[in-house]
């Protein structure tokens, strides 16, 4: 059996866009324009990158964007002071602060600075406490990402069997958080995890969020098994020539599609939903602060 392909690219367009109606929804019926600002500390060449296309897509969805783009050696407390700005600005719905920080910055402080409600990256130690009592939170993007994709490929999860590998703040723990709050049976595993084989063996949904890559093999899969695979490792190719790179997953692609049901691939999977994710948090965050409906299916 070969696994159908859980097209990420295709399905974060589609989000898009459901994100570009309800923005358009908002102008047209309340003149009410969502922004989102962006902080980005440094000259971190990855982040400038994630910074770009983050201000990109929030333009092409209708959006205000606002870049913040400060020297490294800013000192934290000017940071944490337009952070106070930024949560006190109407025009301002959502604050994305682009980690990593520089070293002379406690990362968490500027995190726990940020206004919950608009806090559309889902860090806040607020936002996880809501998501894990089971209240409406801001979710973290990556795994609502994974969570709608889920959805959309299985309809109901309720009752499955759901394995998450990696325990991370950011992905593992509110993945499985997510997954159990639509009654999957839950199994976070991580690097102490005893017969890591076993234990991916029994899941009828097995996401990956380790950072190593090609580490689950097929035969860990379970045949029919919805695999999603969060990983982005860069390995050499040198098919592609001398020094050449290339973008792989924390799964083994090749063994598992011809085991597993679906599969998302590396790249073109979970890595397309992740921004698309913050625009949909963007837009709920806006429509939580005028008190209005929230958009259907862009939420957990
Ligand atoms: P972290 O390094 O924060 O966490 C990795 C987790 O994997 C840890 O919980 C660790 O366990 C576990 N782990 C490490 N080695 C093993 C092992 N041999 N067996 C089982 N578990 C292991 O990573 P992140 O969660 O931040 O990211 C995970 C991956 O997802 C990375 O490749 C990252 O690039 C990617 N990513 C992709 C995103 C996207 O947009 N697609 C967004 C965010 C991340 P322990 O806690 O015991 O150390």
């Amino acid at each position: 059996m070969t696994a159908t392909l859980i097209d990420g690219k295709a399905f974060a367009a589609r989000v898009r866009d459901e994100v570009a109606k309800g923005v358009a929804a908002l102008k047209r019926d309340h003149g009410i324009t969502p922004g989102l600002a962006v902080v980005l500390v440094g000259e971190d060449p990855a982040s400038q990158v994630y910074v770009r296309n983050k201000g990109k897509q929030t333009i092409e969805a209708g959006m205000a964007s606002f870049e913040h783009k400060l020297a490294d050696t800013t000192p934290e407390a000017d940071l944490l002071a337009l952070v106070e700005k930024l949560n006190g600005d109407p025009a301002v719905h959502g604050i994305l602060v682009q980690l990593p920080l520089p070293d002379h910055v406690d990362e968490s402080k500027v995190l726990a600075a940020i206004d919950p409600a608009k806090d559309v990256d889902g860090f806040h130690v607020l936002n996880v406490g809501l998501l894990g009592t089971g209240q409406k939170a801001m979710v973290p993007c990556t795994p609502l990402g994974c969570l709608m994709m889920l959805r959309d490929h299985l309809g109901s999860l309720s009752g499955k069997n759901a394995v998450v590998v990696g325990r991370s703040n950011i992905v593992g723990k509110p993945m499985a958080q997510l997954l159990l709050g639509d009654s999957c049976t839950v199994t976070i595993a991580h690097s102490r995890t005893q017969d890591l084989a076993e234990v991916c063996r029994r899941a009828d949904i097995l996401v990956a969020a380790v950072g190593r890559p090609q580490m689950i093999p097929g035969d860990w899969v379970k045949p029919g098994a919805t695999v999603i695979d969060v990983g982005i490792n860069r390995i050499p190719a040198p098919e592609k020539g001398e020094g050449k790179t290339r973008l792989v997953g924390d799964v083994d692609f090749d063994s598992a599609r011809e085991v597993a049901g679906a599969i998302t691939p590396v790249p073109g999977g979970v890595g397309p939903m992740t921004i698309a994710c913050l625009l949909a948090n963007t837009l709920t965050a806006c429509c939580r602060a005028n008190g209005l409906a929230e958009p259907e299916g862009l939420t957990a």
